[in-house]
């Protein structure tokens, strides 16, 4: 790899950036597409995008990610209507959160396998924050390549690397033990919570999602998940605690906090809930 040129960051040639950049940001083009049909049912592959307001097909030029949207001062090239800055925001969030793991986790396995997970939250994230939905297209992917990924994941070390010691098999067991537990924790408290006091605390959504975070992340991964999306959920919940306007909390969906929780994760392992562990520890 030496005879690329310039090492960059972490160890990376420069010019696997500028090509990770490229790649990250025409994925979030097509993020966009899965964000907005997939929780309509309809298909992300056919046919072209094309403007909501007019309808007509948006050629090559004027599909170029974030530029085309700067370049058109964020409207339709046709008939002028405003495009959200939603699409653009997507494309760069993408690319910065491939750049973030390029540079996080060095040239590794780790670093590749963690490029689709945190693209998956992505969208999972604004469908939940849209329609309320994490819909099966995305939380059944995600948790199918988590456990055929799992072999060659070492994110599954965290918290208990004498299971992936084990080498293939431990692995595979830590996924899907991973998995279990994911599902397992929010369905005894969805069951819980529905026997107590006669209501569906969360959607099917919440549990199949986490279903994928533990077959990525492992056990490790869904306690520290967990742990952070409450965290997320009070710290968000207090503005509205302090002002008397408890009943709005109720109005984000839970997969809100989940998605950029797992994603903390992905990053720091149980590193931040030892780091949580000991502030309420020594505080
Ligand atoms: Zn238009």
């Amino acid at each position: 790899m030496t005879e690329i040129g310039v090492l960059g960051p972490a160890g990376w040639p420069m010019e696997f950036f500028i090509l990770l950049v490229f790649c990250g940001l025409v994925f979030g083009s097509f993020l966009n597409v899965c964000i907005y049909r997939i929780p309509l049912g309809k298909s992300v592959v056919s046919p072209r995008s094309a403007c909501p307001s007019c309808g007509t097909a948006i050629a090559w030029y004027g599909n170029v990610p974030v530029l085309s949207w700067l370049v058109l001062r964020g409207r339709c090239a046709h008939c002028r209507a405003p495009i959200s800055v939603r699409y653009p925001f997507v494309e760069a969030l993408n690319a910065g959160l491939w750049v973030a793991v390029a540079i996080w986790f060095g040239p590794s396995i780790t670093a590749l396998l963690l490029l689709p997970f945190v693209s998956i939250l992505l969208v999972l994230f604004f469908t939940d924050w849209d329609h309320h939905l994490l819909p099966d297209r995305l939380t059944f992917p995600l948790a199918i390549v988590g456990l055929i990924v799992a072999p060659f994941n070492p994110r599954l070390d965290f918290g208990y690397g004498i299971l992936s010691e084990g080498g293939t098999g431990g692995r595979m067991l830590a996924a899907l033990l991973g998995a279990v537990l994911g599902y397992g924790i929010f369905f005894t408290l969805a069951f819980v919570w529905k026997v107590f006091f006669d209501k569906d605390a969360m959607g099917g959504g919440d549990l199949k999602m986490m279903l994928g975070v533990g077959a990525f992340l492992g056990m490790g991964g869904v306690i520290t998940t967990i742990f952070l999306a409450s965290i997320l959920g009070t710290v968000l919940a207090l503005p509205f605690l302090l002002t008397g306007r408890w009943a709005m909390t109720r109005q984000l969906p839970f997969g809100c906090f989940l998605a950029p929780a797992a994603l903390i994760s992905a990053f720091t392992g149980i590193e931040a809930l030892r780091w949580y562990l000991g502030i309420i520890t020594y505080t």
